[in-house]
């Protein structure tokens, strides 16, 4: 093969930086260090500055709409728990399983970042391209397609600090197989195995939850650990 050619297969073959997004967008977010938002009421918990939401919005390009909508505060503090909080280690155990260990162990390849949180959030970053409204629900793009939330705000899926585990559901979308009809209702929501989308979400959950501190934070640790039990009992092969 001429060496032009080998050249252009190499570089077909390479995979896609993920741009390193955490870095930039948490140093303009000031998050307090060690990270504590202790509440799933975004009214309840220090605001969130214009500058960090202009970060936010421009990593997952979040649409205007959005922001004057009743999600922004559900959207953006879900975010910023995403953002800061700390993950420790990747360390196999009962909810953290090989599949999602894989994925984060690529995104650190593809220059997505060392620290375990911050690939979370790269990795979200990246494969989210769009938030926008449609008839009042969350449309949420991806590479893989794109999903909607209709839950209220109040109610839904990304509130505090288990909805950051939502983004990650969402992210992980198109990596693993898809979901499966649970067998009680035959809702498309189930996963067969730990390497759909609820794998990651269980696998983000559990490294939250392990650093957590209970002291500074026991409700959310409690959420935590509550979003992980319950998003686990989805996934059909203990
Ligand atoms: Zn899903």
């Amino acid at each position: 093969m001429p060496p032009l050619c080998l050249l252009l297969l190499l570089f077909a073959c390479a995979p896609a930086p993920i741009p390193d997004r955490h870095a930039e967008t948490r140093a303009a977010c000031d998050l307090p260090a060690p990270f504590v938002r202790e509440s799933s009421d975004p009214g309840a918990l220090p605001p969130i500055d214009d500058l960090c939401v202009e970060h936010l919005v421009y990593d997952l390009n979040i649409s205007d709409d959005v922001r004057r909508s009743a999600w922004a505060p559900w959207v953006f503090e879900s975010l910023v728990q995403l953002l800061g909080r700390p993950a420790g280690a990747l360390t196999e155990g009962v909810a953290l399983r090989a599949p999602l260990i894989q994925i984060l162990e690529d995104v650190e390849a593809r220059g997505g970042g060392e620290d375990v949180g911050a690939r979370l959030y790269n990795l979200t970053a990246d494969r989210v391209r769009g938030v926008s409204l449609d008839d009042g629900a969350l449309r949420v793009d991806t590479r893989e397609g794109w999903r909607r939330l209709d839950a209220p705000p109040a109610a839904g899926a990304i509130d505090g600090p288990s909805g950051a585990g939502s983004w990650v559901h969402l992210a992980a979308h198109g990596l693993g197989p898809d979901h499966v009809p649970c067998p009680d209702d035959g809702r498309e929501a189930c996963d067969e195995d730990w390497d759909g989308a609820l794998g990651a979400e269980v696998g983000a959950l559990e490294l939250w939850s392990r650093a957590c501190d209970v002291e500074a934070e026991p409700g959310s640790c409690a959420l935590l650990r509550e979003a992980r039990d319950r998003q686990m009992d989805w996934i059909l092969t203990p």
